[in-house]
């Protein structure tokens, strides 16, 4: 990802909801975020649900709302690709193929994604240990293709008042051990809207290279995790804090690719 998306000094924002769930949805959180500076969209399409009655993502469909929002916003846009057969489905509607903490360990998906050549965000497994998460990464780059993004997006431990633990200090390790940049997911490693601006300011001024966050503009109606999800107004909020903080490090937040179009 990275020249494009990831990757250089600038500190990149990925934002979206959880889950596709409408044209209507998707294209209000898509054009407030650009609006605010994100500089890529996230929105599951195949979702990978601990609970098999919950919401599943809208599949197959939301693929025309995506190349709409694509277009409409100029953003690159990065999903989940949760099953190998999947691979072939997604890739011509994403600039970017995410693997997801269940799948970490999916070493015939990591194989499958090295003989593409499509930027893969590999997020860390929530039991994984970091050398794993690297060792899980080279599956990709042995398979010839180099363009990986880590995500650290927070590990099981002892504690329950976060959905996870964001490790930060494992996230740093990982970008000085391996040529991979990394991003930090805090709204799945902590699970609670008001952890994930202090969590987003930490790892900018901890050298990592960007976010990944979950946003909706009607919480109460998401169809999945809008309990960790950033309102519009707080996304706002945290775009603000963290052009604050990235200037006292000497950074700037990654600009909207050149061309995109206006929101
Ligand atoms: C996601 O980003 O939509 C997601 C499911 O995250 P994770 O794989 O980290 O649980
Ligand atoms: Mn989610």
């Amino acid at each position: 990802m990275g020249d494009t998306i990831v990757g250089g000094d600038a500190f990149t924002v990925v934002a979206g909801p959880c889950a596709i769930e409408s044209r209507e949805q998707f294209a209000a959180v898509a054009r407030h975020v650009r609006a605010e500076g994100a500089s890529a969209l996230r929105g599951g399409v195949f979702k990978m649900r601990t609970d098999p009655h919950s919401f599943q993502g809208l599949g197959a469909p939301a693929l025309d709302y995506v190349d709409e929002v694509r277009r409409l916003t100029g953003l690159p846009f990065i999903v989940e690709v949760a099953a190998i057969e999947q691979v072939e489905v997604l890739a011509p509607h994403a600039d970017a193929l995410q693997v997801g903490s269940r799948n970490m360990h999916n070493y015939y998906l990591l194989k499958e994604l090295g003989r593409t050549r499509i930027p893969i965000l590999l997020k860390r497994g929530f039991a994984a240990q970091l050398r794993e998460w690297l060792l899980a990464a080279e599956y990709v780059v042995a398979g010839g293709n180099e363009s990986v993004v880590l995500c650290e997006r927070g590990i099981r431990t002892f504690e329950d008042e976060t959905r996870n633990t964001l490790d930060l200090a494992g996230a740093v390790w990982a970008r000085q051990h391996g040529p991979f940049p990394v991003l930090v997911d805090p709204s799945h490693a902590t699970g609670r809207p008001e952890l994930v601006a202090p969590m987003c300011l930490a790892a900018a001024a901890a050298g990592l290279d960007g976010v990944m966050v979950e946003v909706h503009h009607d919480r109460a109606a998401a169809l999945s995790d809008g309990f960790q999800a950033l309102t519009l107004d707080r996304f706002s909020a945290l775009a603000r804090d963290l052009r604050t903080v990235l200037a006292a490090v000497g950074r700037t937040l990654t600009p909207v690719e050149q061309g995109a179009s206006p929101a």
